[in-house]
């Protein structure tokens, strides 16, 4: 069955290995419940129920104009309305989309939340482009997408190359388009016009958060821990402050460019200065520290020992050779920030060497949960503390976690994050599609 799957989709490698992930998990259903994963339930599945292409054309500061791609995949809407973030990144082509929008699917069961599974994007690289070529570019990606998104529809939110600028500018332009202030269309927005609190920090914080309770479980804790997180956007910044606050110590961070080392533990100030209010380069880091920090241009930060590392930058960043460096250095615990950071090779060596390894869908959930909290807050006209909103946060990350375990046990797998997720999401998923038939 899975060689049709691959068929139907060929030529789509990322979305081929999200899948197949997916359908390995099923194995231990196979015997008893047979009917999760009969061809009807599973084709299902993997076909997106509406997969949207559209010509995004803008104009650049010299008057030229450019012409990018735009997606929306609109996956599953069993759960709730299509929910996912948007890539803006040159690599983003229709089976980057289509893996996304896959895994979104399932990890938005995870949170317990009504929401159902879509990612979007364009292969636009706003790197190097000014603030108002990006507004025109958002400006004329919503012009198409708007029509197709709304908040009892699709939800799109950020992803990399998305932060809060576009989200505003996008905003900006549904609103202008439509003539509604229809706060629940996007999530992700400016705190003053609908956002909400610890939707920032949110994917960072909930990785730790899961880690944690990882680590909880096996009587240990994160104080005293050194930690490596690579990436530099908006979830490794916020992953390493969780890390901070909970008595870890960060000594690696990267970037496209290269990774910096400091031992001392990474100042999260120094970085955020660089890369959210400059938008710079992680070298910049030695210029600021001297000594006490060195930058590798030529490396992988996964040579760097560590206790607990959490890749946070983007998908196949963790590949069989680095997963091979960390288990040498002793790594313990391994928690994917970024979504399907590892390779199915570097994912088999970290399990078979009895390294704790939490798969995205489950430990990155805690980002889309928020914007579901923001839609909840939306949808009341409310706003909540930041203690309340990071309070809840927890509380989603630790029944997650609770989940994947107690799934993995009832399939006699303890410990396996990686099936008690899958299985545990799909099964939902599954049930709910039948329930509302063909
Ligand atoms: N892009 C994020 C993710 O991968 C967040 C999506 C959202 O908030 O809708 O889950």
């Amino acid at each position: 069955m899975f060689d049709d799957v691959l068929a139907r989709n060929a030529g789509e490698a990322e979305f081929q290995q999200a899948v197949h992930e997916v359908m390995e998990s099923l194995t231990p259903l196979a015997d008893k419940h047979s009917h999760y994963t009969q061809w009807s339930i599973l084709q299902r599945i993997c076909e997106p129920e509406r997969q949207i292409i559209f010509r995004v054309p803008w104009v650049d500061d010299s008057g030229e104009v450019r012409v990018n791609r735009g997606f929306r995949v609109e996956f599953n809407s069993a759960l709730g309305p299509y929910k996912g973030g948007l890539r803006f990144h040159p690599s983003v082509n229709l089976s980057i989309v289509k893996f996304l929008g896959f895994e979104q699917i399932f990890k938005n069961a995870l949170t317990g939340m009504p929401i159902g599974g879509g990612k979007g994007g364009s292969d636009f690289d706003p790197k190097g482009c000014s603030d108002v070529e990006v507004m025109r570019f958002c400006q004329s990606f919503m012009t198409e997408l708007y029509r197709h998104v709304g908040e009892y529809t699709d939800v799109p939110a950020g992803d990399i190359g998305v932060g809060g600028r576009e989200i505003g500018y996008l905003f900006g332009q549904y609103k202008r388009i439509t003539n509604r202030y229809e706060s629940g269309v996007l999530t992700g927005k400016g705190l003053s016009w609908g956002g909400s609190q610890v939707r920032t920090e949110a994917t960072g914080y909930g990785t730790v958060f899961f880690a944690q309770e990882m680590l909880a479980a096996e009587g240990s804790s994160l104080d005293g821990m050194r930690v490596v997180v690579s990436g530099t956007g908006n979830v490794a910044l916020y992953a390493v402050e969780k890390v901070h606050q909970l008595g870890g110590k960060v000594v690696a961070v990267s970037d496209s460019s290269g990774y910096v080392v400091d031992e001392q533990g990474v100042d999260l100030e120094v970085l955020q200065e660089i890369k959210e209010v400059r938008r710079g380069r992680v070298s910049e880091y030695v210029d600021k520290m001297g000594d006490r920090a060195r930058f590798v241009s030529n490396g992988s930060i996964w040579d760097v020992p560590c206790d607990v590392a959490l890749p946070c930058a983007t998908q196949n960043e963790l590949d069989e050779a680095g997963a091979k460096s960390l288990v040498a250095n002793g790594v313990r615990l391994v928690a994917e920030g970024a979504n399907m950071p590892t390779t199915p090779a570097g994912t088999a060596i970290l399990r078979d060497a009895g390294v704790l390894f939490a798969p995205g869908k489950a430990a990155n959930a805690g980002g889309v949960a928020t914007s579901a909290l923001e839609m909840q807050q939306n949808a009341s006209r409310d706003s909540w503390s930041f203690a309340q909103t990071e309070e809840r946060l927890q509380e989603i990350m630790r029944s997650i976690h609770e989940t994947c375990v107690t799934q993995a046990e009832a399939v006699g797998r303890p410990g396996d994050y990686v099936t008690g997720a899958n299985l545990a999401a799909y099964i939902k998923v599954a049930d709910a599609m039948v329930a509302q038939g063909v």
